[in-house]
């Protein structure tokens, strides 16, 4: 390669941007050029999602300009929609132009997996992007508005989560520390809005510390959330949801967390994938191309016991700092190296000043879990953003 090489980076999530900012601090003058594509001209902090999905936060606090965390002196941010990937060319297809490169970093993220349920994908709204929370958080003031005009529809005031999952946990917390709010603007009786938690398995967050699950599970059925276990949706209509018994639950309002694939444009590339997720060797690089990493919710790395790790932000972080480490080292000739997972633990949110984790051999609950959730936030803001970002969000 007599010019010097082309590296391409799609998508602007956890993944997209440390790789990008790793580059940008470690790469010299003129030993790569590289692009940033991303749908929005900002980042959203995706772990924030559910609190402005509630609307106990405001969707600017899960939002941060791309142009505040690259220098644009030496990475090029395009802000287009990633159409088509096309491996065997170099290529890439944008919505309104083509991009070649000599590397690419595949970081689009996950979508939500419906299984095929019938319904979910017209029906249930899903929490995956600033503008869909946005949705969610008009839908459900939308709810009481349009109950104070019809008020024999309680089922207005009806609302499904299907999922018991992190995410979902997370936004119950969040919405059941919202709806009481409502009902005072409202002025609705608390006593008519019911909060229903749908999950197929025998408890809520499968596979994790039993004790930290009912902890999590007594903690929101006193604020209110009703639990229906080993029970799975196997409908979504229009008035609500199907289970698998044929009982139906009218409501107003379906949020559907129950589970994440990879971004449908791996597939269509022709990557081997599962679930959506591009299977990756021990560099990050795909099986059939190894000039292109792919990481975050988009791929999938196996454990010693061969089992895929979840996709979280965490994995996505450190493969990223992996991914960048790869390409700088591909680019000078020097040893790649391997990717390997280190599990700093689980803090998951039950809304304002409650949590649950396991960090380490330690396990936590209570606000003490909830400032460590805090601590892990401003850690992240700190790795994109320094300090400044820290104060102007975190604090
Ligand atoms: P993303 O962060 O989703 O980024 C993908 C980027 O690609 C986005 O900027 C998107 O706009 C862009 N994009 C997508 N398609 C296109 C396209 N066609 N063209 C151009 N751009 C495109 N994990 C944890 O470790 N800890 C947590 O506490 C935690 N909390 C969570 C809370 C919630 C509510 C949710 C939903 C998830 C949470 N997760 C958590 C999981 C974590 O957020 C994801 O694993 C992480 O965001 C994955 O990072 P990523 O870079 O792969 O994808
Ligand atoms: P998930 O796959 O972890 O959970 C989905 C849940 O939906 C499961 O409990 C599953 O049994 C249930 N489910 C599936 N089909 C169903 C059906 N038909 N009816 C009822 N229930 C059904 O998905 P998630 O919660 O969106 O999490 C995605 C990823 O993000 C995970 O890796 C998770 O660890 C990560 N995450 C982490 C945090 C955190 O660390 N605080 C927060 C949110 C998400």
């Amino acid at each position: 390669m007599s010019r010097i090489p082309r590296i391409v980076i799609l998508g602007a999530g956890y993944g997209g941007v440390v790789t990008a900012i790793r580059l940008q601090k470690h790469l010299n003058y003129n030993e790569a050029d590289v692009t940033l594509v991303n749908k929005h001209e900002y980042h959203y902090i995706t772990t924030h999602l559910h609190m402005p999905a509630a609307g106990t936060d405001k969707p600017e606090n899960a939002r941060v300009d791309i142009s505040k965390l690259i220098d644009e002196f030496k990475i090029d941010f395009v802000k287009s929609t990633v159409a088509q990937i096309r491996p065997q060319d170099k290529k890439v297809i944008l919505e309104d132009s083509t991009l070649s490169y000599d590397y690419l970093v595949i970081a689009l993220g996950g979508e939500p997996e419906t299984f095929g349920i019938p319904g979910l994908r017209e029906h249930a709204l899903t929490i995956r992007s600033l503008n869909s929370v946005r949705y969610i958080r008009e839908h459900i003031e939308f709810q009481f508005a349009k109950f104070k005009q019809e008020p024999q529809r309680k089922d207005y005031l009806t609302f499904v989560v299907g999922g018991a999952g992190f995410t979902g946990i997370e936004f119950l917390g969040e919405l059941a520390d919202r709806l009481p709010k409502l009902c005072r603007e409202f002025d609705v009786d608390p006593a008519l809005v019911q909060i229903v938690n749908v999950e197929a398995a025998p408890s809520a967050l499968p596979g994790f510390d039993s004790e930290l699950v009912e902890y999590a599970t007594e903690a929101l059925k006193a604020k209110g959330v009703v639990f229906r276990l080993s029970t799975a949706i196997k409908e979504c209509t229009k008035e609500g949801v199907i289970l698998a018994n044929g009982e139906m639950i009218k409501a107003g309002t379906v949020v559907w967390t129950g589970g994440v694939r990879g971004n449908r444009l791996l597939e269509d590339a022709g990557f081997e994938t599962m679930r959506g997720r591009a299977v990756v060797d021990a560099e990050l690089r795909t099986k059939e191309h190894d000039h292109v990493y792919v990481i975050g919710d988009c791929s999938i790395v196996l454990s010693e016991q061969g089992k895929p790790y979840p996709p979280t932000a965490q994995i996505s972080i450190q493969q990223a700092e992996a991914c960048a480490h790869n390409l700088i080292a591909t680019i000078r000739n020097t040893p790649l190296k391997e990717f390997s997972f280190t599990n700093r633990g689980t803090v998951a949110s039950l809304g304002k000043g409650d949590a649950v984790g396991v960090v380490g051999k330690y396990k936590v609950k209570g606000y003490k879990a909830a400032m460590m959730k805090k601590a892990i936030d401003i850690r992240y803001l700190f790795i994109i953003g320094g300090l400044p970002l820290v104060v102007r969000k975190g604090l």
